[in-house]
């Protein structure tokens, strides 16, 4: 999957923004989703997709684009009150030789903690219960305009 191809309005996140498969929510508006990684690279890996169907960040329209980085603050915000990491790592990726699995555009918001060293990209499967209590933790600590 190069930068360039159709979007397959099947994917797994698009399958998400239709309810069709489950997720552990942060947030939503008309703007983006945003929900538990299951295979976080640290404890409190979030994602935040915007509803716009494209493949990558290239390709999304100005307006769309504003409207996610500002919620990706945001929630980037909760993140750091509701679980007091040292750092925290905004990324995102376009392309697969990018790193990017999943081909609808998206945005990863990973705490860092001091001296722990990050996971791996997609690797194991996170506890549902410890991701569910970590998203009611990030979604209070929302402050909306
Ligand atoms: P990327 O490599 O940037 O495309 O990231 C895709 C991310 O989606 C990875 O970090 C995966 O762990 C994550 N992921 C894949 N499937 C799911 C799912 N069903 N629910 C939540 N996160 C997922």
């Amino acid at each position: 999957m190069s930068l360039d191809g159709d979007y397959d309005p099947d994917n797994i996140f698009a399958k998400i923004l239709k309810g069709e498969l489950p997720c552990v929510k942060v947030y939503e508006d008309e703007h983006i989703l945003s929900f538990m990684d299951i295979f976080p690279q640290a404890p409190g890996h979030v994602l935040v997709v915007p509803r716009e169907p494209v493949r990558n960040a290239l390709e999304m329209t100005d307006g769309a684009l504003q409207a996610a980085i500002v919620r990706v603050k945001r929630i980037a915000n909760a993140v750091k009150t509701a679980l007091a990491p040292d750092g925290i790592i905004l990324t995102q990726f376009n392309g697969a030789p990018a790193g990017q699995t999943v081909f609808h555009v998206h945005f990863h918001i990973i705490p860092r903690h001091e001296g722990v060293a990050l996971g791996a990209h997609g690797g194991g499967q996170a506890d549902m219960e410890v991701l569910k209590d970590q998203a009611a933790r990030i979604a209070a600590a929302i402050e909306h305009p």
